[in-house]
């Protein structure tokens, strides 16, 4: 039985888990994300000590590993990472200079969709969006039964401008990430009530703050906004929630069902759901990924 090395790069940390053929996690590992790593050299060190923790659970055949932003998957290059601080970043052949497995590399966001598909809450579904909320928000669009990434542009729906008052990260004012996503929401919680709660537990806060209250009422409203545009254009069947803030559970469904009743009309209603491989999904995902290549020789 062959494993494989799947490794989930996010703005904050670094996922990682040694994974068997069947899909069973033998062992994890995680780091944080290095900070202004401009060049990738102290991200692709982090990589290889992960693998490298990984391998004393057992071989590794391959390294499958992923990133958010805008990536060009044929390439192997990071276009543009806001929360990584990378540009044009080649940083598929930087790993693969470095170490002898095989290495495949793809977006967070598109690797959680595929866990999600081949066996998740999205399987069954031809069309349906799959949207993490974590450090960012982005979506994997998947239309008539396959993720479309559009030369890796499609998706950043983090960037949607849903009227808020916000500077983001590209440098635009009004971005739905600058709003809702689990760091905003963390955020601009400190900023109201000068003390640190997760975005998970402002969340199960809401009946007894009133500041955990405003802040994800407001955050519930730009997500509401953003998901109308997306059911208008893409008529999904069904929008999977994932990342960090999936773990609020009904806290997130309810809210933005209940702003739907009121926003919808025409438009097919499609199920709102949350990830069934949670914030794991862009590790199995990496995993799927690289098995595939692995039987693609
Ligand atoms: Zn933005």
């Amino acid at each position: 039985m062959k494993n494989v090395a799947a490794i989930d790069i996010g703005g904050t940390s670094i996922k990682a888990a040694l994974v068997d053929e069947k899909f069973a996690i033998l062992a994890t590992a995680s780091a944080p994300t290095p900070k202004d790593d401009f060049d990738g050299s102290a991200t692709v060190d982090a990589i290889l000590s992960i693998v490298a923790e990984l391998e004393k659970s057992g071989p590794v055949s391959a390294i499958g590993f992923d990133t958010p932003g805008t990536i060009d998957e044929m390439r192997g290059v990071a276009r543009w990472a806001g929360n990584l601080g990378w540009k044009d970043l080649e940083i598929r052949s930087l790993l693969q200079e470095k170490t002898k497995h095989p290495v495949v590399y793809g977006h967070d966001v598109r690797c959680g969709a595929l866990a999600e598909m081949r066996s998740g809450a999205a399987a069954g579904f031809k069309n349906s969006i799959f949207i993490p909320i974590g450090t960012g928000i982005a979506a994997a669009l998947i239309v008539d039964g396959a993720i479309r990434a559009v030369d890796g542009f499609a998706g950043e729906i983090g960037h949607m401008n849903v009227g808020a008052d916000i500077d983001c990260v590209c440098g635009l004012t009004g971005c739905l990430e600058a709003v809702a996503s689990a760091a905003a929401i963390e955020r601009e919680y400190e900023r109201n009530a000068g003390s640190k709660k997760t975005a998970e537990e402002i969340a199960k806060a809401i009946g007894t703050d009133m500041n955990a209250r405003t802040v994800w009422e407001s955050a519930m409203h730009y997500l509401a906004v953003a998901v109308e545009d997306l059911i208008t254009i893409l008529a999904p069947e069904a929008i999977i929630f994932g990342g960090g803030l999936a773990g609020a559970g009904a806290l997130l469904i309810d809210p933005l069902e209940r702003a739907l009743d009121k926003r919808l009309t025409f438009q097919r209603r499609p199920l709102l759901k949350v990830a069934h491989y949670g914030p794991s999904a862009g590790t199995i995902g990496c995993a799927i990924m690289a098995f595939d290549a692995l039987a693609q020789g």
